[in-house]
């Protein structure tokens, strides 16, 4: 029995539905399914509800990204949220201000640089409240600038390309609170893209993370080599961590990622079980 706690929909920056991530998931043979989309729970309701007409388990997530050095990434996700919480909602408000000063930046410096794209068709593309890099590589993709989502990253959005700017973000230590004081469990997504630089690194950053509050980490996922994902296991024994895992499927947008499959390994259920017991 095998499980995927961790992808995005089109409430964020993924390409299917929520009904559609949970129809695949149940296609494809999993048991249990947590949407974690960027910065909302927008997505939960309606794949709560197609979860239960497939007979498959479902956990409201989120993922949110905090403040960390350059050139590493700190996502945490959320498991177990109330979705009635009003820190959840003024969080969500608060993430969205952040997304919502910066994409027209993004925008304005790719005309700079003789893209010419606007806001208008980013928003057209996202469909939905969240609007991410994703979504404006969706554009450059479909106007012919760029000849992949990759390649959309590599040339202008990633971290250091020249259309790249950042957004505000929370610190570590609100992103834990406002998660557990919403009811759920904090996690730390994909260690690998804290790109660290050795093991000490790492491990004084998750303790930091234990010490406000982190409850998981996540050992299984798409970036994630079974080194990588050894190494992952052994720290969350060290700091009595939850383990969990997931693809990160983001649809179209990430291509390369199959639903319920982090990278060469299945995500067994007992991950998801455990992870139950913890909110419950
Ligand atoms: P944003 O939240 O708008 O800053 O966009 C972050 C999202 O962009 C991540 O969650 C990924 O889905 C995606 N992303 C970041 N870097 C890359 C990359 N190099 N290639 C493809 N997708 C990426
Ligand atoms: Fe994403
Ligand atoms: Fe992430
Ligand atoms: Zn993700």
């Amino acid at each position: 029995m095998y499980v995927d706690l961790h992808c995005h929909s089109t409430a964020s920056d993924g390409t299917l539905s929520p009904s559609e991530v949970v129809r695949l998931a149940k296609d494809n043979g999993l048991s249990a399914i947590a949407l974690t989309d960027h910065d909302t729970i927008a997505g939960v309701a309606e794949a709560a509800l197609t979860a239960q007409e497939m007979g498959i388990d479902f956990l409201a997530g989120i993922e949110i990204s905090a403040e960390f050095p350059q050139p590493g990434t700190l996502h945490i996700l959320g498991y177990g949220i109330d979705p009635h919480s009003p820190i959840l909602r003024d969080l969500t408000t608060t993430l969205l201000a952040g997304r919502d000063n910066r994409n027209p930046k993004i925008v304005q410096k790719l005309n700079d640089l003789g893209v010419t794209i606007t806001m208008a068709e980013v928003e057209a593309e996202a469909g939905g409240l969240v609007i991410g890099r994703p979504h404006i590589a969706a554009v450059l993709l479909r106007k012919g600038y760029v000849s992949s989502i990759k390649q959309a990253f590599d040339k202008y959005l990633a971290q250091g390309a020249p259309a790249y700017f950042d957004k505000e973000r929370l610190t570590p230590r609100q992103a834990i609170d406002l998660i557990c004081q919403s009811g759920g469990v904090a996690v730390l997504a994909h260690p690998i893209q804290l790109r660290t630089e050795n093991d000490a690194q790492l491990e004084r950053v998750v303790k930091d993370l234990v010490d406000l509050g982190l409850a998981g980490i996540e050992v299984l996922h798409s970036d994630h080599d079974d080194a990588a994902a050894a190494k992952y296991r052994s720290l969350a024994v060290k700091y009595n961590l939850l383990q969990t895992g997931g693809s990160d499927f983001h649809g179209g947008n990430k291509p390369k990622i199959t639903l319920g499959r982090a990278g060469a390994n299945r995500i067994p259920r007992e991950l998801y079980e455990s992870l139950l017991a913890k909110i419950a």
